[in-house]
């Protein structure tokens, strides 16, 4: 039995990486998504949201759980007793990151193999980060994220949203731009 572990920070997850957690799945027997828990970046969900929300997207892929973790990543996959890392790839932003990382951890763990799957075309251009500026600026996010992760940044922005609605009141309103 292969056992894979997709790490990453999901916040939150999006359709380029449930693209990539369906096809990971269909390779191998047992895909466990492994959600780090205190990356270096500026999180908007608490590890556990960002679970949650990473649970409910994968609900209905029998081979798929959802699992917390922190300190190094194949630290993680030894004692997980995975074989197989996987990573997404988005044309050029990710590359020189990805390899640069997959060199340190064959170093550090030279029995782990990595898979990277290219992005589908139709998600090259989503990543976390700019579906949640598109969020806090009250853009649409079909096709992006799942329903229940636009419903969780919708309640995260909301108090900005309301903040910059006061604030522009009287004048030009970019979330309501006939008032
Ligand atoms: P990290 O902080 O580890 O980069 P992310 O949640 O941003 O965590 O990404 C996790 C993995 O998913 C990375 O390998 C990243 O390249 C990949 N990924 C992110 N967005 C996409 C996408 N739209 N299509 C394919 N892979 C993606």
């Amino acid at each position: 039995m292969t056992i894979a572990v997709y790490p990453g920070s999901f916040d939150p997850i999006t359709n380029g990486h449930i693209d990539i957690v369906k096809r990971a799945s269909s390779l191998f027997d047992y895909l466990i998504i492994a959600v780090y828990d205190r990356p270096e970046k500026n999180l908007l969900f608490s590890v556990d949201e960002r679970i949650e929300l990473a649970r409910i997207a994968s609900n209905d892929i029998p081979n798929v759980s959802v699992q917390a973790f922190s300190g190094l990543v194949v630290d993680f996959i030894h004692h997980m007793k995975a074989d197989v890392m996987i990573r997404g790839l988005r044309a050029n932003s990710d590359f020189e990151r990805e390899f640069e990382m997959a060199l340190m951890n064959h170093k550090l763990a030279p029995d782990i193999e990595l898979v990277c799957l290219m992005t589908s075309a139709k998600y090259q251009f989503i990543s976390s980060s700019v579906i949640k500026e598109v969020a806090r600026l009250g853009g649409c996010l079909e096709d992006m994220v799942p329903t229940h992760v636009a419903a969780a940044l919708i309640t995260k922005y909301a108090d900005y949203i309301r903040e910059v609605e006061k604030r522009t009141s009287g004048g030009y309103n970019s979330h309501n731009p006939r008032t």
